[in-house]
């Protein structure tokens, strides 16, 4: 509690009395902590994977490397954590942005159908890759009003991580059920399971927060940011939706999302 008093005058100058002002400054100690606790895991976070790329630049700099097989995976290596420093840039300027509440919202009727098959297209190159197949149950005339391109990022990041985080030969799925309350209230639900790695019971609370990982080296192996969910989680409670994780270590993993079918006025 800061408690602040400030004398107070008449306007021809006579006393009048002290205003005392009681500010409870637990929420902005909060945010403070927050901030700084913020910038210095970015920085860790961007330091590592500049210390990877110095150290195997200045390796085949000092030409110490002769075998090409050597060199040529070192260069893969430094391309690699480039790669993943951008989109940790990427990732965090997005989040800064969505918590500032600095981005506006862009809705327009989206065909859900359509959606998930070209996003299908965008995945379907690393999935081959992996053998996994990606499977959909989606209503074929089903619409939602939402922002497209924040939707993009939603299922891209869920997308991605089924994919990544699921073993060769494993399978990825999107289901889509229209739902109404007894209000009269339509909702889409979207689920998108895996037969992946799967999340340990312990880490399922802490999984949409920010930097958080299961498993930093998995994660950084995979490219991954540490970043994903915690954008997907602001990007959900812009469009007045919820996201909920299900998920069984070593059996697979089921990220549900509910949107409102309408955005109203207000937004
Ligand atoms: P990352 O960039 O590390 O994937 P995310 O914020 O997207 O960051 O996810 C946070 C962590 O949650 C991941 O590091 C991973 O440990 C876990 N995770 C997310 N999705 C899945 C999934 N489908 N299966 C298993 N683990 C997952």
């Amino acid at each position: 509690m800061r408690v602040d008093g400030i004398p107070m005058f008449e306007e021809e100058g006579s006393y009048k009395g002290m205003l005392f002002l009681l500010q409870n400054i637990t929420a902005i100690r909060r945010l403070e902590n927050m901030r700084s606790e913020f910038v210095t895991n970015v920085s860790h976070e961007l330091k590592t994977p500049i210390a990877a790329v110095r150290g195997f630049a200045e390796t085949l700099l000092g030409g110490g490397v002769t075998d090409e097989k050597t060199a040529r995976s070192f260069l893969q290596i430094i391309y690699d954590e480039s790669e993943r420093l951008n989109r940790l840039i990427s990732d965090i300027l997005d989040l800064s942005k969505i918590e500032q509440k600095n981005i506006a919202m862009d809705c327009s009727p989206v065909h859900i159908s359509s959606f998930f098959e070209s996003m299908f297209e965008t995945m379907s190159f690393v999935a081959e890759k992996k053998k996994i197949s990606l499977q959909s149950d989606v209503p074929a005339e089903l619409f939602i009003e939402a922002d497209e391109d924040k939707l993009k990022q939603i299922f891209m990041n869920l997308l991605s991580n089924a994919v990544n985080y699921t073993q060769e030969g494993g399978k990825v799925k999107v289901t889509v059920r229209h739902l109404e309350d007894d209000e009269g209230r339509e909702r889409i639900q979207f689920t998108v399971s895996d037969t992946g790695l799967g999340i340990p019971k312990k880490d399922l609370p802490r999984i949409f927060e920010r930097f958080y990982r299961v498993d930093k080296a998995r994660s950084r192996f995979s490219g991954g940011t540490g970043l994903g969910l915690s954008i997907v989680k602001h990007l959900v409670d812009l469009h007045r939706g919820t996201v909920t994780v299900e998920s069984e270590w070593n059996i697979g993993s089921a990220f549900t999302i509910e949107l409102p079918m309408l955005q109203d006025d207000s937004h």
